[in-house]
């Protein structure tokens, strides 16, 4: 069966604050001056039924998948070879009851494993394995892990600690893709093909970024190694968000000053390249580099007050805000700084841990602003190219 594993209430503030809480998947056990939580690991059924499946998941292929579902299906009922199952007479020598208890035995296997196939029962904090183990203020309602990419989609319509964020990102995804295709779907007397071309930049960046998040957070419990690759897909989305973004809004500010434009242009694209390599780093995505993941986004994020004092102080600031939207540059900025911050100190749910296991922790908190900040954006780029097509190209003295 299971293994047990124990662990010692003394070693974890959470646990001493409050040691007892029903919602745990495990039991205090106290032994003379030592007080010990035992947990049982978290495992999917479908992991427990086939002890040597955790090295197969490895290769994460759907192939891969397809074998281990057809090496878990159970055979049929084992009738003799020669067996005539027409002749009534040969039926009644085999024996009609052994016949009936092999089908019963054989449906009832069938039905036990494919129950096993699809159940799982969300875990504790501390049952999850290492690379499960992200946040532990968020104490339960983790999925174990699921082995299977299937299994992985069907769990976005289930309650657990992932259900916010995959959601969040997901249905903002679609939201930009159908806005992108509305906007670049404008007849072409009205908008260039270049201002398509930067605007798809943008679209392309936000549907990147928030369909990778949404992929993570779903394939994140597959296993370790699907795991660390989503979780690099997911930076390498919010580099392209970072950059997409950049693109429209510098494009239309040095609108007329070509040089300016193409330096900034260039620049945001190697900052862009340069934070996509540190993210392939294998051990970027580990929970104690959270702040310099933060750290990171934030400083290519911010590294457009460069270009946008640049702007500001050459221009007057009532040009700044006409023509470069630069009240909805800070408002988009801030938003992507305040969600960091959350993210970052992971609150709220270091201040109660497990009250905000399911709904409302820092993360979807993250999204919701990240979501936010990009329509900001969209809004100011979009209020940005309306001026221009107003003014009509530039005016050289
Ligand atoms: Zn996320």
């Amino acid at each position: 069966m299971e293994e047990i594993t124990e662990y010692d209430i003394n070693l974890d503030s959470n646990l001493r604050r409050n040691p007892l809480d029903p919602e745990r998947n495990g039991r205090t056990i106290v032994t003379g001056d030592h007080r010990k939580e035992f947990y049982i690991p978290c495992t999917s059924s479908f992991e427990e039924s086939s002890g040597d499946l955790s090295d197969d998941s490895e290769d994460d292929s759907d192939d891969d998948e397809e074998e281990i579902q057809e090496d878990f299906l159970p055979l049929p009922p084992i009738l003799p070879p020669d067996l005539d199952v027409e002749d009534p007479l040969v039926i009644d020598d085999w024996g009609f009851s052994a016949i009936a208890t092999s089908v019963y035995q054989y449906a009832e296997d069938v039905l036990r494993k494919v129950w096993m196939n699809i159940s799982w029962t969300v875990c504790h904090f501390h049952t999850l394995p290492q690379w499960l183990q992200d946040n532990d203020y968020i104490l339960h309602g983790y999925r174990p892990p699921l082995q299977s990419f299937k299994r992985c989609l069907h769990s976005i319509f289930s309650v657990h600690t992932e259900t916010g964020n995959i959601w969040t990102h997901l249905l903002g995804c679609i939201a930009f893709f159908g806005v992108g295709v509305f906007f670049l779907s404008y007849p072409t007397p009205e908008l260039s093909h270049v201002d398509k071309a930067v605007f798809a930049a943008f679209f392309i960046g936000a549907c990147f970024c928030l369909g990778l998040s949404a992929a993570f957070h779903t394939f994140l419990c597959h296993s370790e190694k699907a795991g660390r690759l989503f979780s690099k897909l997911d930076y390498c989305g919010i580099s392209l968000l970072i950059t997409g973004s950049f693109v429209p809004w510098l494009y239309y500010s040095f609108y007329c000053n070509f040089y300016q434009k193409i330096v900034y242009l260039s620049v945001v694209l190697v900052l862009g390249l340069t934070t996509v390599i540190v993210s392939l780093w294998p051990r970027f995505g580990e929970p104690k580099f959270r702040f310099l993941r933060a750290g990171n986004f934030l400083a290519f994020g911010l590294s457009g007050l460069v270009p946008a004092f640049h702007y500001a102080f050459s221009n007057s600031w009532a040009l700044a805000v006409s023509q470069a939207g630069m009240q909805w540059l800070i408002l988009m900025g801030s938003l992507y700084v305040i969600g960091t911050m959350f993210y970052a100190l992971r609150i709220p749910e270091r201040f109660w841990p497990g009250k905000f296991d399911i709904w409302f922790q820092s993360h979807q908190i993250f999204h919701c602003f990240v979501v936010a900040a990009a329509f900001v954006h969209y809004h100011g780029i979009t209020e940005m190219v309306q001026y221009r097509v107003s003014v009509g190209e530039c005016q050289f003295l």
